[in-house]
């Protein structure tokens, strides 16, 4: 069955100080952000009511406003009280949470430095983002790479570095996969479509450095759980012509939650006991079953 579009849809959206009717919460055609990508963006997930890492995720999106050269309208603690509130009022105990804030409609052209900025936070119900997850989903590579630190704001979550996260995923689902493996612009693997990545070898951790794409939230609650468990986490470079040593591989996002990978195009994996641990570990830790654990 089709999904319900997301644009009718009952409930309320937050925007821009007050909650109008979800099918009427609309922005003009000739909006900035929809012809420049100035646009920056959170996804989030609440379990049993409360946002897991809300702060960070709010504490992100204004890093990622600031990076792209603008500030939110509302202060980080105010968006925590948006984000909670539009949460209470959509009755949903687990759902995800869209927060986001984008150039408006004053200037239309490359330079926009006088266009409001507007802010907006949706909330909707969201099972598991990929199918029979713990299978291990399967992978293939992506074509496009992870740009340089100086060639995109990269440590932005911001909406113009998804452009070849959707053209590496679209090209990956025609072909029968679920994500796509995408490297960097060295030709280093750098991580999924939408969630970082890690490999197990020998009871080791293996991730790469996130120094051309986002560190995830859920990457490093991923390295806090494993050092919990006394697995060793080494953060580095990882080739390509690695992938064929290591036993287990998984990715992490705030969507993904901690989801086993079975394939990544010619090589496998073992969606084994290390993953299923910290996959039961992340839902005991988003559902406060146990308690974060230190650093
Ligand atoms: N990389 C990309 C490209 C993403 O879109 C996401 C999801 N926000 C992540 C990594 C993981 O980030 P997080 O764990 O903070 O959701």
């Amino acid at each position: 069955m089709a999904e319900q579009p997301f644009d009718d849809r009952d409930g309320f959206i937050w925007m821009d100080g007050e909650y109008t009717p979800w099918r009427e919460t609309k922005v003009h055609v000739l909006t900035h952000a929809m012809h420049y990508a100035s646009c920056v963006f959170e996804g989030e997930r609440a379990y049993g009511g409360q946002i897991f890492e809300s702060l960070r995720h709010s504490q992100r999106l204004a890093n990622s406003a600031d990076i792209m050269g603008f500030d939110l309208p509302v202060s980080v603690a105010e968006l925590e009280d948006i984000k909670a509130e539009t949460l209470a009022k959509s009755g949903l105990e687990n759902a995800y949470i869209r927060a986001f804030a984008w150039r408006g409609s004053e200037m239309m052209g490359v330079s926009a430095q006088n266009n409001t900025i507007h802010l907006a936070v949706a909330v909707w119900a969201w099972g598991d983002y990929f199918a029979d997850k713990m299978k291990g989903i399967r992978m293939t590579h992506a074509e496009w790479r992870r740009p340089a630190p100086d060639t995109a704001p990269c440590h932005a979550k911001a909406a113009g570095l998804y452009m070849i996260c959707t053209l590496s995923k679209h090209a990956a689902e025609r072909d029968g996969y679920a994500d796509a493996l995408m490297l960097d612009y060295r030709g280093q693997v750098a991580e999924a479509t939408g969630a970082n990545i890690f490999f197990l070898r020998d009871g080791a951790l293996h991730t790469p450095t996130p120094d051309c794409f986002l560190n995830g939230i859920t990457r490093q609650t991923a390295i806090k759980l494993a050092k919990a468990r006394q697995i060793e986490v080494i953060e580095r470079a990882i080739m390509p012509d690695e992938l064929s040593t290591f036993d287990e591989c998984f990715i992490t996002g705030s969507a993904a939650e901690i989801t086993p990978v079975a394939e990544i195009g010619e090589f496998t994996y073992k969606p084994g006991a290390v993953s299923e641990a910290l996959v039961e570990d992340y839902s005991d830790l988003v559902y406060r079953k146990i308690a974060m654990p230190a650093e």
